[in-house]
């Protein structure tokens, strides 16, 4: 196969952990035998002090012209909440641009860094979670308004952008373990009675052998702490998807350990990036955390190439990698010699030619 990756590491520890992850899929494309060509552009922060624009026109059209996007993070103190052009805005033009509406969140805590996580390992134990958010609509895009004394946000749904993401939902449902929880607030809101309807019509009509459940989202929020095993896949709307899915980066150790897509429609380029931020507090320092990128390059190979057999193995490398020890200070035991972000990524590289090696 031959495909144009677009590689954006952007800002803070974003480099740092980006650079790993293209090792790794370089890796991938020696051991299996395809050319990918990856072509580096700027994005956040570093775009703003390039060209006075935290998403050029130009790395627009690279990314939209890529079969994928490989995102490190944006932002950082030096360009403050405050500024009038603030690099989170490269990111939200970039979704927007690509028009990715659903955000898949992956969530299997790896025995090796239990310890690491505040749970229990015995509630750890079996835990393998999607949650997939609705990413460019509901209360975040709505209308916004601010007078003395009063402000407003509007939180408007379409049943179409519903039914799409509820569709991407079932579908990687079915090719899980086939159980699909909706999470909305129906008891109060509107939207969240539409939500309720539109996920109930399109699952009935169109993925018969879908095991559907509804739930409120606090009660989903509690649930997820008690007992995340029971869930398989998650569909909810851009507001709860996004407070649900860092309450379930406790459950993977650090929130280093996280990747995340975002596709929209098929044919699309998807979106990949680890969930975690630009981390200033660290960066330069070389301990990030780099899983949640190289295991972003998993899903990247997996959703927008289509090789599954090659992001099997880049997350059988990740585990074996893990089981070896290769751990940062993030999530090593305190009294264990903690690697680099640097020597994370020769570990998998080396259990990816071993895993290639062996099969
Ligand atoms: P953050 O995720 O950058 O950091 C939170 C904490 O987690 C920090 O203590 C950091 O050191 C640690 N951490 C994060 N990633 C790590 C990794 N890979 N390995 C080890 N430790 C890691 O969140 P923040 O501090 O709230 O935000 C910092 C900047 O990042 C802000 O400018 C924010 O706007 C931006 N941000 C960007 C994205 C993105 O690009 N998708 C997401 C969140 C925050």
């Amino acid at each position: 196969m031959r495909a144009l990756i677009a590689l954006l590491p952007g800002d803070g520890i974003g480099p740092e952990v980006t650079a790993q992850a293209a090792r790794v899929l370089t890796a991938v494309g020696e051991l299996y035998g395809h050319s990918f060509a990856l072509r580096e552009a700027p994005v956040g922060g570093i775009a703003i002090d390039q060209t006075g624009d935290p998403l050029p026109a130009e790395t627009v059209a690279l990314c939209q012209a890529a079969d994928a996007v490989l995102l490190g993070a944006v932002g950082g103190p030096r360009w403050g909440p405050s500024a009038l052009v603030r690099p989170e805005q490269g990111l939200l033009g970039l979704r927007r641009a690509l028009a990715v509406f659903a955000n898949l969140r992956p969530a299997v805590p790896h025995p090796r860094v239990a310890a690491a996580s505040p749970l229990k390992p015995a509630v750890l134990r079996g835990v393998d979670v999607l949650i997939v958010r609705e990413l460019t609509g509901g209360i975040y895009f709505g209308e916004k308004r601010r007078e003395a004394g009063w402000a407003e946000d509007l939180c408007t749904y379409t049943e179409e952008e519903i039914a799409r993401v509820v569709r991407v939902a079932a579908r990687l449902a079915q090719s899980r373990r086939g159980r699909l929880t909706s999470v909305d607030k129906a008891n109060v809101l509107e939207t969240s009675r539409l939500w309720r309807e539109v996920t109930t019509r399109v699952v009935r009509e169109e993925f018969r052998g879908i095991e559907l459940e509804h739930q409120l989202v606090d009660s989903c929020a509690l649930r997820l702490v008690q007992q995340p095993a029971a869930f398989d896949v998650i569909v909810t709307e851009n507001l709860f998807g996004d407070i649900l899915t860092d309450l379930t980066a406790v459950l993977g150790g650090s929130i280093g350990m996280l990747p995340s897509a975002s596709l929209g429609e098929e044919g699309g380029p998807g979106l990949y990036e680890p969930v975690h931020g630009s981390a200033p507090d660290i960066a330069g320092t070389g301990v990030a955390n780099p899983y949640g990128a190289i295991g972003s390059v998993a899903l990247l190979l997996r959703h927008s190439l289509h090789l599954e057999v090659e992001a099997t193995a880049v997350e059988a490398a990740i585990a074996a990698a893990l089981e070896s020890g290769a751990l940062t200070v993030d999530v090593a035991d305190p009294d264990d010699r903690a690697c680099s972000t640097g020597e994370i990524g020769d570990a998998v590289v080396a259990a990816l030619s071993l895993h290639k090696e062996t099969r």
